[in-house]
């Protein structure tokens, strides 16, 4: 199975200044990505001046806590590893569930690690572009926290936004903490937090349980929908793997396809599934879905907000019809009586007022 480099990722992308080695080095192996790049670059930056959500009081909320998050990233490998305490595997695995869940976790899930799960070669951060991705970690642990839905449900408003960068914090926190305890009982660990991942989340966090991908390109969790942000912490530290779940993900989207309808940059397929590498898997556009960013000055989250399961769908009901299209179209007529094609909240919350 191939590997997804991880220079090609929006963010990894708009990170490479003009005339810099990297860009160089990037558009020489993407010639492709240059044109679509250079026009997304004279753009205003996400929540800065000329985006249509800017607030000079409101804005730097966000932009403070990605700047704590990049400075976490020193952290990401933790202290020097102690000498190793015997452990139980399965003993393990409930402690560290417990432990997470203790610290803020609405969910978490253990998956053996597949070569595909880690990118190739590393984009950002920038000092580290072009690294290739070593990492023998057997293991990953993802940790999910959950998404405010009354902040999600205002998206593309900067609540929208805050809701993300808070739940960013909050399971790099967790996986950083988990990591620093991992080393101190002797075993190797990594987290992987936002601006600093060798893995690609939705597809280890979808093989540990936590959810399913869903058209967008997001994980759907159960009790949550796409309302979660993760992080992950890889390790060699034994422990015991989740089953990957299922609850008929991909035969609601087929039938959905709402997120495509309300995705303001058309960056989401209203096509049947493509086959890759065996499975079947929706991709974005992600350069249309960036772009639109930089316009509106969040990061969107309209699809995630639109996303039924994001608002609570019947889960027993859907288990005992998810084979059946005629019931799940049901379902999903019955959802949009209550909420309309998505559960907008035009008001500002007394967050930014
Ligand atoms: S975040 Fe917004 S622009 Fe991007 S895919 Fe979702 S709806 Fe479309
Ligand atoms: S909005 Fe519908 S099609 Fe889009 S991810 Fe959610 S369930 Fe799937």
């Amino acid at each position: 199975m191939s590997k997804i480099d991880g220079r090609t990722i929006m963010f990894a992308r708009m990170s490479y200044e003009k005339g810099s080695k990297e860009y160089e080095d990037y558009y020489k192996n993407y010639p492709e990505h240059e044109s679509i790049d250079d026009q997304i670059r004279l753009k205003p930056h996400i929540n800065s001046e000329g985006t249509a959500t800017f607030n000079n009081i409101n804005s730097p909320f966000a932009d403070a806590g990605f700047m704590m998050l990049s400075d976490f990233q020193k952290y990401v490998n933790g202290p020097v590893k102690k000498e190793k305490t015997n452990i139980k595997d399965v003993d393990m695995t409930s402690k560290l569930k417990k432990f997470c869940s203790y610290l803020g976790a609405v969910d978490i899930g253990v998956t053996k690690m597949k070569p595909e799960f880690f990118y190739s070669f590393i984009g950002r951060p920038l000092k580290d572009y072009g690294k290739k991705v070593d990492n023998n970690h057997k293991y990953g642990l993802v940790i999910a926290v959950e998404m405010d839905k009354n902040m999600i449900n205002r998206a593309p408003q900067l609540e929208e936004m805050f809701a993300v960068t808070k739940g960013y914090v909050d399971s790099a926190i967790i996986a950083l903490w988990m990591t620093y305890y991992i080393k101190m009982l002797g075993y190797d660990a990594r987290a992987h937090i936002d601006g600093n991942y060798e893995v690609i989340v939705p597809l280890v966090a979808q093989n540990a349980g936590i959810g399913e991908i869903g058209r967008n390109g997001l994980v759907i969790s159960r009790k949550y929908g796409q309302r979660i942000r993760m992080s992950v912490v890889t390790t060699d530290m034994p422990l015991i793997a989740d089953e990957p779940s299922d609850f008929g993900v991909k035969k609601f989207c087929k039938l959905c396809n709402k997120c495509s309808k309300t995705c303001p940059a058309k960056a989401i397929s209203s096509e049947p599934p493509i086959i890759e590498n065996g499975v079947e898997r929706w991709r974005i556009k992600q350069e249309s879905c960036y772009e639109i960013w930089r316009s509106l000055g969040t990061d969107c989250g309209i699809c995630l907000a639109t996303c039924p399961f994001s608002q609570g769908l019947d889960l027993d009901k859907l288990e005992q019809i998810k084979h059946s299209d005629e019931m799940i179209l049901k379902l999903l007529k019955e959802h949009e009586e209550k909420y309309g094609i998505r559960n907008y909240i035009r008001e500002p919350l007394n967050i930014l007022k």
